[in-house]
């Protein structure tokens, strides 16, 4: 017979949604017990966020020396072109991610939460088996929270396998491959596509809506459309992969042309769905919102104390949305008041240069909209990073010039994405950013001047 265990909250997957929540609910003195079939960080930890950005930048060191070698920079020369082991740096990668993974392990320990290693399948809404490695469990629970995550999209006439991959193989290649083809331009295709085009293959994306990016608005992507054509990579909007074909993949252009497109890998980064499948869903009789599992603004299902967060629930898909939804639930099963109503959640790309976006665009009604570039900033121009084009954008209400939404492109301008939502979030205006001193030189002073120029004093522009 299987050892049945009994607690008071059960979390099953062991992402930035799940392990976030169970520490939660383990400072909040809740009996709990984690479930995680894969290693502890989910898809973030381990084939995804930290991993990806991991592999950006050790392509980006890369891509300088290079650079170095081919003509100076900043007076620097390099007399021979520097030598890339990709086993070697996908085996650094894996130093950082197996630092993190330990790091969760560590810190699960201490809030006391059981971890238990296995696949969970509930039988109904309060009850789990999980095969482990020695033997099958029942675990019974008070509260259950779904954190199972998410998936990579597969197309059916790309089925993974040989040439044929997803982000996960994407980032655990032994070799650079000297052509690879993106399918899909979203976020997770350019910001992979980008650090290979910069390890050196020659990279082409294939898109099947007529621009990169979607979700951004098209100023914003100009800097990163216009890297891309400076840095060789070839694009083909408007076009159809139709599957493997001798030596490639096989696209139907914009024009209806069917051609060939040489590739050693195809790199298939279509979107993600959530996990829905073979963990028991259907004999827990919650209620879905189309692919996602329906929950309202405590992240509750349809299902008594049972709740869902994370990448299983919907957009937008990110792990900052998961965790903050994690310890809100928690908190909520601990008897605190807690709704889930952010006014803003940021969404950064990794790209070349990066994006980030924050609250409303500047279509928004009753706005108005100021843009600084980094081409007057001191810090930007100091890096070597003021003329690729970047700019900060600010979109305030019309009248109380109350801050609404932020977005930015340009050299590690992902770092100021949390100046930007904390902005909206606390709900300051214009004059109040007007009247915080921004440290010299940053990249931050651009915000700074943005609403300096929406008041129509700014200094530098
Ligand atoms: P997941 O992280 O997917 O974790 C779910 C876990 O549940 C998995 O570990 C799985 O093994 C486990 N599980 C599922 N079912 C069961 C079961 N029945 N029994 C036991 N265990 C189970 N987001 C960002 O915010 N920033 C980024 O820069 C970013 N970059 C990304 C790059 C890539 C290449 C990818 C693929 C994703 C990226 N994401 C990024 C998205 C981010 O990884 C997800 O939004 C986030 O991981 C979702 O967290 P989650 O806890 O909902 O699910």
């Amino acid at each position: 017979m299987s050892e049945t265990i009994r607690t008071q909250v059960l979390i099953v997957g062991g992402g930035p949604g799940g392990y976030v929540a169970a520490i939660r609910c383990g400072q909040l003195g809740l009996d709990t017990v984690l479930v995680e079939a894969d290693r502890l960080g989910g898809t973030c930890l381990i084939r995804g966020c930290i991993p990806s950005k991991a592999m950006i930048h050790a392509a980006t060191e890369y891509e300088g020396m290079v650079s170095a070698a081919d003509s100076p920079r900043f007076g620097i020369s390099l007399s021979a072109r520097p030598q890339l082991d990709m086993k070697a740096t996908v085996a650094w990668k894996e130093t950082i991610v197996n630092r993190l993974n330990n790091g969760v392990d560590a810190l699960l320990r201490r809030a006391k939460v059981r971890v238990i290693k296995g696949w969970g399948r509930f039988s109904d809404a309060k009850t789990c088996q999980v095969k482990t490695q020695e033997g099958d469990l029942t675990v019974c629970s008070d509260h259950v929270i779904l954190a199972t995550g998410s998936m990579p999209v597969q197309l059916p006439s790309l089925p993974l396998g040989g040439r044929i991959i997803s982000s996960a193989e994407a980032l655990t290649l032994d070799e650079v491959p000297k052509r690879l083809v993106v399918v899909g331009a979203g976020y997770i295709g350019l910001e992979l596509g980008i650090a290979f085009a910069k390890f050196g293959s020659k990279v082409t994306v294939v898109e099947s809506t007529n621009r990169i990016l979607p979700l951004y608005d098209s100023k914003l992507v100009e800097p990163v459309q216009r890297w891309l054509q400076e840095h060789g990579v070839t694009l083909h909007l408007k076009s159809k992969a139709l599957g493997e074909a001798d030596g490639g993949l096989a696209v139907e252009t914009e024009d209806g042309a069917k051609t060939v497109l040489p590739a050693d890998k195809i790199l298939v980064t279509v979107g993600r769905r959530p996990l829905t499948d073979g963990w028991g869903l259907d004999e827990m009789a919650v209620a879905m919102d189309g692919h996602f599992v329906k929950v309202d603004d405590r992240c509750a299902t349809s299902s008594k104390n049972v709740w869902a967060i994370g990448d299983l629930v919907g957009e937008p898909m990110l792990a900052h949305k998961a965790s903050a939804q994690g310890e809100m639930v928690a908190e909520i099963i601990a008897g605190k008041r807690r709704r889930f109503d952010p006014v803003a959640i940021p969404a950064v790309c990794f790209t070349e240069p990066e994006i980030v976006s924050v609250g409303v665009g500047p279509d928004a009604p009753n706005t108005v909209t100021s843009t600084f570039p980094f081409a007057a900033n001191g810090r930007a121009l100091s890096m070597g990073a003021g003329d690729d084009g970047g700019f900060t954008r600010v979109v305030a209400d019309a009248e109380t010039h109350r801050i609404l939404g932020v977005q930015a492109v340009g050299t590690h301008i992902s770092e100021l994405s949390t100046a930007f939502t904390t902005a909206i979030e606390m709900g300051a205006t214009a004059e109040d950013i007007v009247g915080i001193i921004h440290a010299h030189p940053t990249l931050g002073e651009a915000f700074h001047e943005a609403n300096l120029k929406l008041l129509g004093h700014a200094i530098h522009a």
